[in-house]
């Protein structure tokens, strides 16, 4: 690469290009008129006078000029400059149906001719593409004739949400770019698993599953799409009670008392990730006393002096938990205060019916009574209640540690403990009503102390007889209301308060949500979080920050409720004795169970009777035992997607090379896969795992029906309903931008974007046709061995075939926006610019069939076929779109032709192409920059009027660098065409000057001065052209009017025409 960086190396002049223009102006101002006059012959080069005599008669030239030029809107010119030069296009300025009198030597020149469009016609072209591949079952042979190792992309969680996005979008074609090249890979791996897209519930999955395929067809990803997996084949949900059962043999499944997220109204626990928190949720807030009962023997008296008048103060968002209340948490750290409630100034801020804040009756009583609270909340508390608080005394929170207190209903002693830092003085009391059935801290805290677990909820969310009194009431309603009033009545509530805060909702019903103590199924993450931890730390993490990420979140995960109450999903295996409620799990009845599953499906769990769930050996106590109602939670079931695919003999290797998702799996598939993984496997499912960001709008703002910003992929490809402002650009745009983006962060699309993108694909596309175009009458028998090639075509092919290993390089480490970057650059700006501009004359009129028209086509061949290959993966409707198109065979080693690019491998690396000698690659980096400044100085001498074309140029060299002196005057003499330097440099002539003199000086009118990277400094001059302008090629040389029979052209073209079968001038 360091050559093409070189290429590119901007200006190495030691003028910058203004300054350079100014230093030749000041040349051609005092040359001009000399100039005019020695524009004819005046000045003699070593190298084209002699061979074919002297210039003879001049001819009326002019009177038979073609004005044709080559332009940027030349269909077959990717180059834009707009400097006209180049060889003649008499014969396509012709055909073009323009009225001008047909060139004369029109049909000597070989003109560019294909069938492959310049416009894509994406709409109509690529889905013709698709159906080809799909008649020729092009996906199906791919992987049936890869013999070699396999490669593993294994698809992730599915998205059952319906229409696809932006984000399904980048996904799916990242994933497919990568298929598509490990498909073409020469070390012939195949995918089996990628395109098996997979979906969760029955219904709703299958035809969302068929909606999306069409889509993902749409964005040409291949896949096996008459056999997806979906997670609701019994082979699949057989496969996942393995997973369960095999934890469950290794010790990490257990059944315990936990409070989850439970929804009344859908009888169910409920993961995180099924959670919603909807804006404007009011809770009812109440502050409550518990009366103290005694302080510990340890405490020293400390607060004697206030009993028996003491309460905690306590706050809380749900007083229906006060019934299963078991303590009373501060946090150690913090400074409490025992308050006086000395006068009650008024219900001052609970007046003029305002129904947010109701005071209780106890503030109201006239009896002395001490508070404790958090010392900083104490004037807070004062402006909120309407009262005067006087500290009568400060202590620790520490202090309080194992004060008992008066349960508020059941009036049993309760604890005073020690919370965690959770407790703070942000609001509330500072002392937190404790119940460990119902809050994840709260129970946390309750495990410490031994606390008991009391959850007297049943499924409905109504209370058990537990809650005595309340039985039967509905703990989100009558319950709540209920539970306030009892307080209130007790003289225990001071103030009731509407409070507006997040709460989690249903995510299917809409309806609140509660913490719960039930008895589930358990993962128990501690058993094997260091192996898991080990494991992460060997797979690769692209972009290396998901290692962080995934590591803190298994670090801190608490154990997985795995279990939920649903009565659609696969059911948790387990049968429960009628009397001793013990389960019954063991591998025998997972065995027995699994076996019917993989037949019947999940179903027969709950349509089968309990004797024919149970293995023979447990037949006859089928009237002891019940089958567990539970299901598994649905990150079980994706996460046990690895053993469906790996599980079976002749599936594939295991783990997966890669999963590719978006980076919010670290928390979802990922994580749930490693887990799974983990405990029944003891390694990680996957070796690598790439994530991707979101998308967002051009300005990098989150998409959002709200504010109008959405893109839609079927509209980048089919266009919207205004096809003017929203044009179908297909899929193979959408590909490319997506290959064009560092997807490891977030990734920002709209209307500029592509329409930037789809320029780049046209140019692209362009410099596809300009190949093929020149291609026309190549057959494989033309070539020109490596060793009779010009050195300008070694080393287009040298830097060719670096070009295909840094792009396979790329592809290899998945960055394909350097594939990208290396499109842009090299086939669509330095190839046209270069090699394919100095081409033009090689392949227009250099002769059919010489040697320098097939080797430079030998060289672009080359070119087409590893191009056509290396952008398949991105744009495989393009990269077919030329293949279809070829007009050669290609052949593999077996003489086969390869008819569909995705037929074709990877191409071969060839160790002669970089085997171009290191000295070699030095001087062409040199010509190149050369060429660029004498660029420069053309262009000078253009804006002079000296020259209009830059064949109407002659240019001198003067290097005092001996070595490059001597190169360069062997190419002004070139006896092969392609390496001649007026050729690379696209004038008429070229000379090397031995000295610059002042007599010199006076008849180039342009000049400046330039330094050449590891090189001495280069004089390079303009002049005039001598001699007249040959009318087949433009070239201009003192040869024209040399040959009698044909007066008009220079010798190059009198050879090349002199052989080819001409009626009008008849060979003699
Ligand atoms: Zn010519």
């Amino acid at each position: 690469m360091s050559l093409l960086r070189k290429s590119l190396a901007a200006n190495s002049s030691i003028f910058t290009p203004s300054e350079a223009a100014t230093v030749a102006m000041i040349h051609s101002s005092s040359h001009r008129v000399l100039l005019r006059r020695s524009s004819s012959s005046s000045l003699r080069t070593a190298t084209s006078a002699g061979l074919f005599y002297r210039r003879g008669v001049v001819f009326s030239l002019f009177n038979n000029v073609t004005h044709y030029s080559t332009s940027s809107s030349d269909d077959f010119f990717p180059s834009s400059k707009q400097r006209s030069r180049g060889p003649v296009m008499a014969a396509k300025k012709a055909s073009g149906g323009e009225k001008q009198e047909e060139g004369r030597y029109k049909h000597t020149v070989d003109l560019p001719k294909t069938t492959f469009g310049m416009r894509a016609n994406a709409l109509v072209r690529e889905p013709e593409i698709q159906k080809l591949w799909e008649d020729n079952q092009v996906f199906k042979k791919a992987v049936d004739k890869n013999d070699g190792e396999i490669f593993v992309l294994h698809d992730g969680p599915p998205y059952a949400n319906g229409d696809l996005h932006m984000g399904h979008a980048l996904n799916k074609i990242l994933k497919d770019i990568i298929n598509r090249y490990k498909s073409m890979d020469q070390e012939a791996r195949k995918d089996l698993t990628q395109p098996k897209l997979r979906a969760k519930a029955a219904k709703f999955a299958k035809a969302t599953v068929k909606t999306q395929m069409a889509s993902f067809k749409r964005y040409g990803v291949w896949g096996d799409w008459d056999r997806p997996y979906l997670t609701l084949d019994p082979e699949y949900e057989a496969a996942q009670i393995e997973v369960f059962g095999q934890m469950a043999f290794q010790g990490y499944i257990y059944r315990g008392r936990k409070p989850v997220h439970w929804s009344p109204s859908s009888r169910t626990a409920l993961a995180e990730a099924e959670l919603e928190y909807p804006e404007g949720h009011v809770s009812k807030s109440i502050y409550a006393l518990f009366r103290l009962a005694s302080t510990p023997p340890t405490s020293n008296g400390l607060l004697e002096e206030f009993f028996p008048d003491l309460c905690l103060a306590i706050w809380t968002t749900t007083p229906w938990t006060v019934p299963a209340n078991a303590a009373v948490a501060v946090n150690a750290k913090l400074q409490y205060a025992v308050i006086e409630v000395q006068s009650f100034l008024g219900d001052a801020s609970t007046s003029s019916g305002n129904k947010k804040q109701r005071l209780g009756h106890v503030l109201k009583e006239e009896k002395q009574r001490f508070l404790i609270v958090a010392s900083d909340l104490v004037p807070t508390l004062e402006a909120k209640w309407g009262v005067k608080l006087a500290v009568k005394k400060t202590l620790l929170g520490s202090d309080l540690e194992n004060c008992q207190y008066f349960h508020p209903i059941d009036k049993r002693e309760c604890p005073v403990v020690i919370g965690g830092d959770y407790i703070t003085t942000e609001s509330g009391t500072g002392l937190v009503h404790t119940a460990p059935g119902h809050g994840r801290e709260d129970y946390v805290t309750g495990l410490k102390y031994g606390l008991p677990i009391i959850s007297p909820v049943d499924d409905d969310g109504k209370f058990t007889e537990e809650a005595m009194q309340f039985i039967g009431l509905d703990v989100l309603g009558d319950g709540n209301i209920a539970v306030v009033k009892y307080l209130d009545e007790q003289m225990l509530l001071i103030m009731e308060e509407s409070y507006q805060h997040n709460y989690p909702y249903d995510w299917r019903t809409k309806k609140p949500t509660i913490f719960r103590a039930t008895e589930q199924w358990f993962a128990s993450v501690e058993g094997f979080r260091q192996s898991a931890m080990e494991a992460i730390s060997q797979v690769k993490w692209i972009p290396p920050q998901g290692e962080n990420r995934i590591t803190a979140m298994t670090s801190s995960r608490s154990d997985w409720c795995i279990s939920r109450q649903r009565t659609w999903g696969v059911p948790i295996p387990v049968f429960y004795h009628l009397k001793t409620k013990e389960p019954l799990l063991n591998e025998e009845t997972i065995d027995h169970i699994k076996s019917i599953i993989a037949l019947k499906g999940s179903d027969a769990w709950w349509y089968m009777k309990v004797e024919d769930l149970l293995p023979e050996k447990y037949r006859d106590q089928a009237l002891d035992y019940e089958k567990g109602m539970d299901t598994m939670d649905v990150w079980f079931d994706s996460g046990s997607s690895w053993a469906t695919v790996f599980g079976k003999s002749g599936g594939p290797k295991f783990p997966a090379d890669l999963y590719l998702e978006g980076t919010d799996q670290h928390r979802g598939w990922f994580q749930s896969s490693l887990l799974t993984s983990i405990a029944t496997k003891g390694k990680a499912p996957y070796s690598s795992v790439i994530t991707h960001g979101f998308v967002l709008d051009e300005k990098g703002c989150k998409m959002s029906k709200s504010l109008g910003n959405v893109v839609d992929p079927r509209t980048i490809i089919e266009g919207g309903r205004n096809s003017k402002e929203a044009p179908g650009y297909g899929a193979d745009v959408l590909r490319l931008w997506v290959s064009s983006v560092d997807y490891t962060g977030d990734v920002m699309i709209g209307t500029q974007v592509i329409q930037q993108i789809s320029e780049i694909y046209r140019k692209l596309r362009g410099t596809l046709r300009y190949l093929l175009g020149n291609l026309h009458d190549w057959e494989a028998v033309n070539a020109v061995s490596y060793n009779d090639l010009p050195m300008i075509d070694k080393h287009a092919l040298f830097q060719l075939e670096n070009v295909v290993n840094t792009i396979r390089e790329s592809y290899d480490n998945y960055a394909f926006f350097k594939i990208f970057q290396i499109i842009q650059r090299f086939v669509i700006v330095d190839l046209s610019s270069f090699y394919f501009d100095v081409a033009k004359d090689r392949l227009y009129v250099g002769g059919t069939s010489s040697l320098t028209r097939r080797s430079c086509q030998t060289v672009l061949a080359a070119h087409l076929l590893s191009i056509a290959r290396v952008i398949a993966p991105i744009l495989p409707h393009l990269a077919e779109d030329v293949w279809q198109n070829l007009p050669f065979q290609f052949t593999v080693q077996d003489g086969s032709a390869v008819k569909f690019v995705f037929e074709s491998k990877w191409p071969v690396p060839n160790e002669k192409w970089l085997a171009f000698p290191i000295e070699e690659i030095d001087f062409w980096g040199k010509i190149l920059q050369l060429r660029t400044e004498v660029n420069k100085v053309l262009e000078v001498a253009r804006t002079g009027k000296l020259i209009g074309s830059s064949l109407e140029a002659k240019v001198y060299l003067h290097t005092s660098d001996a070595s490059l002196a001597s190169r360069l005057h062997e190419m002004c003499t070139a006896s092969n065409e392609a390496d001649a330097l007026h050729r690379i440099f696209i004038t008429s002539q070229a000379e090397m000057l031995h000295h610059v003199e002042n007599e010199i000086l006076k008849t180039i009118p342009y000049s400046g001065e330039y330094l050449i990277q590891g090189s001495d400094r280069v004089w390079i001059g303009v002049s005039r052209a001598e001699g007249l302008k040959c009318e087949r090629c433009w070239n201009y040389t003192p040869q024209v009017g040399s040959f009698v029979e044909h007066p008009t052209l220079c010798g190059r073209c009198y050879k090349v025409v002199a052989v080819q079968p001409e009626p009008a001038a008849a060979v003699c």
